[in-house]
């Protein structure tokens, strides 16, 4: 974000958003993202538009298929699905191998681990918006999976899962331009994941992969992975 009108990032962090994993396909692959831009805007017919960016695998294949599938995740959403759909690139990977879908009536493919709820739509127009396309598809078919749970949203991801966006996410900011904002007065070195941005503080620690506040990042096990994106210790660099 480099709009010399933007004067406070904070601002961006006060809109609300869910995340949810988008899909689609094309003739020989099936693919999905992690998005947060997925809103409703008609209700009769019941329409989503959901935003996608031009370089992801998924928009080519939207473009292609004219289908595109919605699963709304839940907050305890594993780390390593949020990392294999949300950090990794559906060209280099196949991430239908390793995880249940189901197949809508529109043929396109329907994560339901970790989902409490699905969508399936069918194209109905494609706005260029610069870096994005937005995409609007009416609804053909949607489903509950767990009518129990809570939905995942992006302040309690950013919060408490501290994580962050992707790179090609709408809402992406630059996480250098944060830690500026963050406390210095530490000594012990912080550590960031190169895959999704999570930074690991020794004065917090991982609660989630049992690491205890005060544990240099050198002192964890390497077993440890990332709490966000499920990537290896080895994956990870420290800050300046
Ligand atoms: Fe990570």
């Amino acid at each position: 974000m480099t709009n010399s009108v933007i004067v406070d990032i904070e601002a961006f962090f006060k809109i609300t958003y869910g995340l949810y994993i988008v899909s689609s396909k094309s003739s020989e692959k099936l693919n999905g993202f992690i998005s947060n831009s997925v809103v409703q805007i008609t209700a009769e017919p019941a329409r989503f538009a959901i935003c996608c960016h031009k370089d992801n695998f998924t928009s080519s294949q939207i473009m292609e298929s004219k289908v595109f599938s919605i699963s709304v995740l839940h907050k305890d959403a594993k780390a390593n699905l949020i990392g294999l759909f949300g950090y990794k690139s559906g060209r280099d990977i196949n991430k239908f191998e390793s995880i249940n879908y189901i197949t809508g009536k529109t043929g396109a493919p329907i994560v339901i681990d970790d989902t409490i709820a699905w969508f399936e739509c069918k194209l109905t127009q494609t706005y260029d918006v610069g870096t994005h396309l937005l995409f609007t598809g009416e609804v053909a078919g949607n489903g509950i999976i767990d009518i129990n749970k809570e939905p995942l949203t992006y302040s309690y991801y950013r919060e408490v899962k501290k994580g962050f966006a992707p790179k090609n996410a709408p809402t992406f900011v630059d996480v250098s331009k944060l830690e500026q904002k963050v406390s210095s007065q530490k000594k012990s070195s912080r550590y960031k994941c190169g895959v999704c941005g999570y930074i690991y503080d020794p004065a917090k620690g991982d609660k989630k992969g049992e690491i205890s506040a005060g544990t240099e990042f050198k002192d964890i096990h390497e077993d440890w992975v990332c709490p966000v994106c499920g990537t290896r210790k080895t994956d990870f660099s420290e800050m300046e």
